[in-house]
């Protein structure tokens, strides 16, 4: 006789830990506590779509620096007379493209494929060959509106990063209460390496092969890490190339440029929004920013204008980590002359380092600087738990997302270091991002008092609820009622942020019911 068939999946006995799982850790935690429906777990526990795909592009020709070692053998090379300076573009990892029409009319000198510019050195020619990139576009869930997400240009991308951005999406979204659900993708790049036009040569083939399954009413990306405004309109031109009506679906992406449609206040909202959670949770305390102390990792967009909003509140900015280095000044950074320092066009990486009015310090010793407020606007999985205890702040907003390890988490709750979540602290851009998409759709343009004063009182009132889950202060004041999230016992903010956003996702889940 047959053995019965034993139809159960079996477990897998050695579960790996990914960045994922170490991700949805707190998704099951909360789930556990509000007892989410089984069914609505098993939806949201994988991402509805997880594609990947390729893109590849023509690059151009570059002239790439040899070592001083190197140079030695052609000592006797003549220099080549660049008559165009126009048409070399430097690039931020040494090397120079060689545009168009960069060496014509010159007196080139080539030897074993070489050349001496003005500026001294020797360079090797690398011509011009197609390359193949790897992209991504993970759609985790639309229960609550279309997929959400940002597009991030970077070297270190997987699809386990995009699974676990992805879903940070979709809670995301339900906490600051716009109709989106929850996507993200990118290309596997480094865009220093790159120049202009190869950027935009990788940004067009992306999309047209991404068209196929975003739109408007379906998947809106917006910027992330390595990519802006730019390479929004890029996207944004590419998906509309040849369309009749080219109007209707300038909400493809956000994040545009206000002058092709974008919102005001939307390149600063991400940090904007980290500044008025901070201002939160000392106006509960009685306090305000003046006087604070503060540092910040990642002095991007969402690290820069963090910085610049809080220095005009009043705080002093005392270090600031990036991904070339780490500055310091205990008396305190001169927050606009280091913007300009940032946004200087011959500080081609972007970076803090070599600002005059500070010190340079190991990234290690980052971590030690006493401040008050410590803003992680970098990368995911930065502050570990080795790194948490030995923090010296007594706050920590997450600019970035998903800078805190689960283990760094425990640590901080032991060592009774405050901490307003990445889902609540950047929810800002993704705010704004829905603001410019219903002014796209209205064909309406919102001043930027109206776009802040919205987007004060979004995130305000959704930080207070969760701030009374966590509290377990159920209660309903003029801005805002927490009487159906709270849970009936005290639980840290990361886990008050996740209950509030599983609820509102559940909600539909439960009184629409499930499409068979
Ligand atoms: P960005 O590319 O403008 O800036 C990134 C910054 O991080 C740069 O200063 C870079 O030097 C630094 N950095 C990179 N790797 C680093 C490392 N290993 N160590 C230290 N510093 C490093 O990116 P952004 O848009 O400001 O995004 C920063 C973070 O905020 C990301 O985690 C992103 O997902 C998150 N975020 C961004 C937005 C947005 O609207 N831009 C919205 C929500 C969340």
């Amino acid at each position: 006789m047959a053995e019965p068939q034993n139809f159960m999946r079996v477990p897998d006995p050695t579960p790996k830990r990914t960045l994922y799982t170490d991700a949805m850790e707190i998704f099951h935690r909360a789930a556990d506590t509000i007892g989410l429906a089984p069914r609505v777990r098993l939806e949201l526990e994988e991402p509805d779509y997880e594609h990947i795909f390729y893109v590849t592009a023509k690059l151009k020709d570059r002239l790439r620096p040899l070592s001083p070692e190197a140079v030695k053998a052609f000592g006797d090379l003549p220099v080549t007379q660049v008559r165009d300076p126009n048409g070399l573009e430097r690039l931020a990892d040494g090397q120079i493209l060689l545009k168009g029409k960069a060496l014509l009319g010159s007196d080139v000198v080539i030897r074993r494929g070489h050349l001496r510019l003005p500026d001294g050195g020797v360079y090797q020619l690398i011509p011009g060959e197609s390359q193949r990139f790897k992209a991504y576009r993970v759609q985790h869930n639309q229960a609550r509106g279309p997929y959400k997400g940002g597009i991030r240009y970077h070297r270190e991308v997987s699809l386990d990063l995009f699974k676990a951005l992805a879903a940070e999406m979709t809670w995301k979204t339900a906490i600051a209460e716009v109709p989106f659900g929850g996507g993200k993708g990118g290309i596997q790049i480094d865009p220093r390496q790159y120049g202009r036009e190869e950027l935009e040569a990788i940004t067009l083939r992306f999309m047209y092969k991404l068209k196929r399954l975003i739109g408007p009413n379906i998947d809106i990306p917006a910027p992330d890490v390595g990519t802006n405004g730019e390479i929004m309109a890029l996207m944004m031109r590419q998906y509309l190339d040849g369309e009749n009506e080219r109007h209707v679906g300038r909400a493809i992406v956000t994040g545009k440029d206000v002058r092709i449609g974008g919102s005001e206040g939307r390149v600063k909202a991400t940090g904007q929004g980290v500044v008025y959670c901070i201002e939160d949770y000392y106006a509960d305390k009685g306090e305000t920013l003046k006087g604070k102390t503060f540092t910040v990792q990642g002095f991007g967009n969402v690290g820069s204008f963090a910085a610049e909003i809080m220095g005009n509140l009043g705080a002093r900015l005392l270090a600031v980590n990036d991904y070339d280095g780490t500055i310091y000044n205990p008396d305190g950074i001169d927050i606009p002359a280091l913007l300009a320092h940032v946004q200087d066009p011959k500080n081609l990486k972007r970076s803090v380092v070599g600002f005059p009015g500070a010190q340079k310090i190991e990234k290690k010793d980052f971590w030690e600087v006493p401040a008050e407020v410590l803003i992680p606007a970098a990368l995911g999985g930065e502050i570990t738990g080795e790194i948490a205890e030995k923090l010296k702040c007594k706050l920590i907003a997450e600019g970035a997302n998903g800078p805190t390890t689960p283990e760094a988490d425990r640590v901080l709750l032991k060592r009774g270091i405050d901490l307003i979540p990445d889902i609540i602290a950047n929810a800002g851009g993704v705010t704004v991002s829905y603001y410019e998409w219903i002014q796209n759709k209205r064909m309406e343009s919102w001043t930027e008092a109206e776009v802040n004063a919205k987007l004060e009182h979004a995130l305000k009132r959704n930080y207070r609820i969760i701030r009374d889950i966590s509290r377990n202060n159920p209660r309903k004041t003029e801005m805002h009622d927490s009487r159906p999230f709270c849970v009936g016992k005290q639980v840290e903010p990361r886990l008050a942020a996740m209950i509030l956003a599983l609820k509102r996702i559940e909600a539909h889940y439960i009184i629409e019911g499930f499409s068979q």
